[in-house]
């Protein structure tokens, strides 16, 4: 077996709120590890985008939608790293990602500080316990306030910031940084900030150089013995403060920030030492699987390539090669040829190819190693599914995946492109499980679903780019849910009992809201009042009545049944019976609980020079929306606020109209919440015309 050296290897994800710079980040660090030769700006005129921004779609709306992974070399460490997307609607990519990283880079603007996807993706960062660095970018813009920055991560983001570096020179006069374990200044020269070098601390900058040092030992002693003991002692050296950093970020404790400007090539190499230095191997972080031959029995891996291959497929692409299924080996290896057993599926399938991915270009090898992230062609397979060698069943927990809030119905412009679109549309769940598509049979339609506009906007668009489908959608549905608001007491007697064996369930009891959005059931039976195999048909039947609400067919959440009497026949009680009593009871009842309907309500924040601050606050307003906090700092405004989900669609264009463009906002969904009376009337009326169309 090769000798792989493990601990010389990273898996690093560079995540970031969307424009915070990580696409241009990852760009510079390509080039730096010279795996490019010449750097792309994004949004270039000549067309050109960076390299990591694949889909034609992506060069031209300048975001990065799905994660691409690419591997370097730095110094003798491999770094794989996955620039993940920033926007909430692609959440699923974020969380793929993140599941199967050892370490991240959070790229946090100097200018817009901590923003909302910020939020979300350090929530994600503590679910999966990632050990993190921040990169504080765009230094060079007038407006950078680092240390303000520090402090809205402390304050705002709850963690425990320290700063491992501070500037030199403020704005456009951003030239480098002094590092506080070395205590050297480092600047970068050369024409694109390839030259590195060390120079002694100038006399001006030595007193701020030192408080900002001893406050980076005073926050890691706390959590290193060692590093206090040394401090006592008086032989604090470089070495030892290293080590507790990468002790205190390894546990989470603290979380070193870098400052930068990946635009004006500044601080970059020093962001890679970092990765390398303070980030963790594959064998530092503890990872999980289910033996499912074991009763999902827990095992620690153990990332030996000579084990048995347990990998995570953790990432799909379809290109014009086929499917590209992008693993994560946890333990063993994978070879060509090889064969591996799909625990999902339980099909046995064989490797044609492995591959390294570089952006869109790749290298073949014949060989991957635990530890390691590869991809695999001609492997047919959905994301999450876990491979491991034959005769081994082992899988991993599962991944959030958030449930879809907007559905559209659709209709194809050409019927004889029905065949094709099921391929697509088949396609793009199994790269993305949180966009759906399904023929409803009541309705007799064709809905897609996702997360929002933007996120269904795009694979409209792929359609018609990838697949030359053209389609046209109806206006968009919101995800409603039903919910009682009334307690009723029932008592309900289902008989069947002319000729032949009848049907006899007699059940009594309480349906009440649940107080939270659970459903549940409770019984509180005496006596043998219903024997308990009809008390779990009960149950199950009660759980099935929720599916579907009576006012829009919605989900029905926070309901709570208490089935307390009841009666039975020896001859004609049976499950089936129950069942019957238990849906015939509901529907009866429903309508005296008072159920209403509860609609998605999205966190939107929003940034944008203080001059629009009042026009976008009329159109949050004006769209039931609810201010919730504006903070103005000098010319930049943060308006955090909440807003209905169906209020939401073409707001883009008002907020871009009004503010010229300049207003960059964020959606994410915050919770379900009762539609005022008048509009539930509106949405129920409009339901039940529908209903009667078709
Ligand atoms: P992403 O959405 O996080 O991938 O961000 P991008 O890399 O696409 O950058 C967003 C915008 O910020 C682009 O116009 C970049 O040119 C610009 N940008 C990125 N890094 C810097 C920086 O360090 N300084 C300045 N001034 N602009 C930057």
């Amino acid at each position: 077996m090769k000798n792989i050296n493990i601990e010389k290897i990273r898996n690093t994800g560079i995540c970031a709120h969307i424009d915070a710079g990580k696409t241009t980040l990852t760009e510079r660090i390509l080039f730096y590890a010279n795996r490019i030769h010449k750097m792309q700006e994004v949004k270039s005129k000549d067309g050109n985008g960076p390299v990591m921004d694949s889909m034609e779609l992506e060069r031209e709306r300048g975001i990065t939608i799905s994660s691409a992974t690419t591997n370097i070399e730095w110094k003798d460490y491999k770094i794989n790293i996955i620039d993940t997307p920033g926007h909430i609607d692609f959440t699923i990519e974020v969380e793929n990602a993140l599941r199967i990283l050892d370490g991240a880079v959070l790229v946090i603007c100097a200018v817009n500080g901590v923003q909302t996807q910020t939020f979300t993706v350090e929530k994600q960062l503590e679910r999966y316990e990632v050990p993190y660095l921040v990169f504080i970018n765009k230094l060079d813009r007038s407006e950078a306030k680092p240390f303000e920055v520090v402090k809205q991560l402390e304050e705002e983001l709850g963690t425990n910031p320290v700063l491992l570096q501070i500037p030199i020179g403020k704005g456009e006069n951003f030239s480098g940084v002094i590092d506080l374990v070395s205590m050297k200044m480092i600047l970068f020269e050369g024409n694109f900030g390839e030259i590195v070098v060390k120079y002694e601390i100038p006399e001006e900058y030595k007193k701020e150089a030192k408080f900002y040092q001893d406050k980076l030992i005073d926050s890691v002693a706390l959590h290193s013995e060692e590093l206090t003991e040394s401090y006592f002692e008086g032989n604090l050296n470089e070495e030892i403060i290293s080590k507790a950093i990468l002790k205190c970020t390894l546990e989470r404790s603290v979380v070193p920030v870098y400052l930068g400007s990946a635009y004006k090539n500044t601080g970059v190499q020093l962001l890679l030492n970092g990765i390398i230095e303070y980030l963790p191997n594959p064998t530092e972080k503890e990872v999980i699987a289910y033996n499912l031959e074991k009763d999902k029995e827990k095992i620690v891996i153990e990332p030996n390539p000579n084990l048995p291959t347990i990998a995570l497929a953790f990432k799909i692409q379809n290109n014009e090669y086929g499917q590209l299924t992008y693993l994560r080996i946890y333990q063993g290896m994978i070879e060509k040829g090889c064969k591996l057993y799909n625990n999902r599926d339980k099909k046995t399938i064989k490797v044609p190819k492995i591959v390294k991915m570089h952006a869109t270009s790749m290298e073949k090898i014949e060989q991957g190693y635990a530890g390691d992230i590869v991809a695999v062609f001609g492997v047919d397979c959905a994301i999450g599914d876990t491979f491991t060698s034959e005769g081994n069943y082992f899988t991993f927990r599962d991944s959030y995946i958030p449930e879809p809030l907007v559905f559209y119905a659709i209709k194809l412009n050409k019927s004889e492109d029905e065949k094709q679109f099921a391929g697509a549309v088949s396609r793009f769940m199994r790269e993305d499980p949180t966009f759906k598509s399904y023929f409803d049979a009541e309705t007799k339609e064709t809905i897609i679903a996702g997360l929002g506009e933007l996120h269904l906007d795009i694979y409209l668009e792929r359609l018609l780019r990838e697949y030359g489908i053209k389609i046209e959608m109806s206006s968009p549905r919101i995800a409603y849910k039903e919910k009682i608001t009334a307690t009723t007491s029932f008592s309900y007697t289902h008989k069947k009992q002319s000729g032949g064996r009848g049907q006899f369930a007699k059940i009594c009891g309480e349906i009440t809201p649940s107080g939270n959005d659970e459903n549940v059931f409770e019984e509180e039976i005496k006596d043998g009042a219903i024997p308990s195999e009809f008390i779990s048909a009960c149950e199950k039947s009660f759980f099935s009545c929720l599916d579907k609400g009576e006012l829009v067919e919605s989900p029905i959440i926070g309901t709570k049944i208490i089935l307390n009497d009841g009666g039975f026949h020896e001859v004609d009680s049976s499950p089936r019976a129950f069942e019957i009593a238990i849906k015939k009871m509901f529907k009866k009842y429903y309508q005296k609980c008072k159920p209403s309907i509860l609609e998605p309500i999205m966190n939107l924040s929003i940034v944008s020079p203080s001059e629009f601050r009042g026009n976008i606050i009329t159109i949050i307003r004006q769209n039931r929306g609810d201010i919730k906090k504006v903070k103005v700092e000098d010319k930049i405004s943060k308006i955090e606020s909440t807003i209905p989900l169906s209020e939401t669609f073409g707001i883009t264009k008002k907020f871009r109209s009004s503010s010229q463009g300049k207003a960059e906002f964020n959606l994410s969904f915050k919770e379900y919440s009762f539609l005022p009376k008048n509009l539930a009337m509106e949405v129920i009326k409009k339901f039940q015309q529908k209903k009667e169309e078709y």
